[in-house]
């Protein structure tokens, strides 16, 4: 097992932790980073960022974070593959394990900064059908189904976006909303509206999916418990989901105060955690905002609360 002592483990790779990287290496910390599966978090899967200052021309959310992650580099931050699979924080120092413990990770402070996490329906089918039309990325997963028929679930920004995305390649594009309108910004709904690929198709649920090996179809239900439910099958071959996302916090739920949806809970305008010494960034405790720069200026807030708390506890 591989041991490695800091005083400042960031555990995420999105906008949070790559400025609490730059902040906390800034300020001397020796700052180790795990990057967890995917570095650059969900920026990872978006297209274009048009609302990050200092980008005049907008930005592909990889090359941000690409670029988020060079800019760490400079000020010596140890970049470490792999997930946090465990932690111990009941005392300090704290003890963090990667991969199952082939790693072992001693701190004096810990800023969590690992995010948030598509969700999925709960449908058995989900699973079933998962990489065999079923995805929850439109810029990973659009390019296979080129001139086909796609569906997307939801009625948020993430879903307009999505739904765009996938009009520039499909032959159709359903969006699946279950209420009687949009919740995105009036913004994605003109974009959506004007875009003749796509069709909203609101109050609709999806009750399941079916095809012989691959995706074939949605089964469908409109205004379900009413005088005028209709139950029907739309032909798709990829069904996408945007309904949001759930904080990924499991592993810390033992040790960390939680909302009930599982975001972190912080203290006042802090990045201060129920547990000394751990501090929380970017959308694992921001229910509300959940935008890069509202993450990345999160970040920069509990590198600088770990740091004045080490400085008060040498
Ligand atoms: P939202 O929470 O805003 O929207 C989720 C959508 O999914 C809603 O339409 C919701 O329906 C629907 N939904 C949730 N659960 C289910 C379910 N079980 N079955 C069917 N439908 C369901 O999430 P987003 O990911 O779209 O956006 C998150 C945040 O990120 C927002 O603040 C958004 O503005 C921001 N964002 C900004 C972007 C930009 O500025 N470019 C791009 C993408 C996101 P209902 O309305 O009925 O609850």
């Amino acid at each position: 097992m591989a041991e490695i002592t800091t005083k400042c483990l960031i555990i995420g790779a999105g906008p949070a932790g790559y400025t609490a990287a730059i902040y906390a290496g800034r300020a001397n910390l020796e700052p180790v980073l795990v990057e967890g599966q995917q570095p650059g978090g969900q920026l990872i899967t978006t297209t274009d960022v048009e609302n990050f200052p200092g980008y005049p021309e907008g930005v592909a959310g990889p090359k941000m974070m690409e670029d988020m992650r060079a800019q760490a580099q400079r000020f010596n931050v140890r970049m470490l593959g792999g997930e946090v699979t465990d932690v111990d924080f009941s005392e300090r120092p704290f003890k963090v394990k990667v991969n199952g413990g082939t790693t072992l990770i001693t701190a004096e402070t810990v800023i969590i900064a690992t995010g948030a996490s598509a969700k999925y329906l709960g449908l058995p089918d989900e699973e079933r059908y998962r990489g065999m039309g079923v995805s929850a990325c439109a810029t990973c997963d659009g390019f296979f189904f080129r001139n086909r028929k796609v569906a997307v679930v939801g009625g948020g920004d993430t879903a307009c976006e999505e739904a765009i995305y996938l009009a520039n390649l499909a032959s159709q594009v359903y969006m699946i909303v279950r209420k009687g309108f949009l919740r995105a910004s009036k913004y994605m709904q003109a974009k959506v509206a004007e875009n003749p690929k796509i069709e909203v198709l609101y109050n609709t649920e999806t009750m399941s999916l079916y095809g012989a090996d691959i995706l074939e179809g949605a089964h469908l239900v409109t205004k379900r418990g009413t005088e005028n439910e209709n139950q029907y099958d739309l032909a798709i071959d990829g069904f996408f989901l945007a309904i949001g996302h759930k904080p990924n916090t499991e592993v810390f739920a033992p040790f960390i105060r939680l909302d009930e949806q599982g975001y972190i809970i912080t203290e006042g305008n802090s990045t201060v955690t129920n547990v000394e010494g751990v501090f929380a960034a970017g959308d694992v405790a921001d229910p509300v905002y959940r935008q890069a720069v509202s993450a990345a200026g999160m970040g920069c807030r509990a590198a600088l609360d770990a740091e004045r708390f080490l400085v008060m506890h040498s």
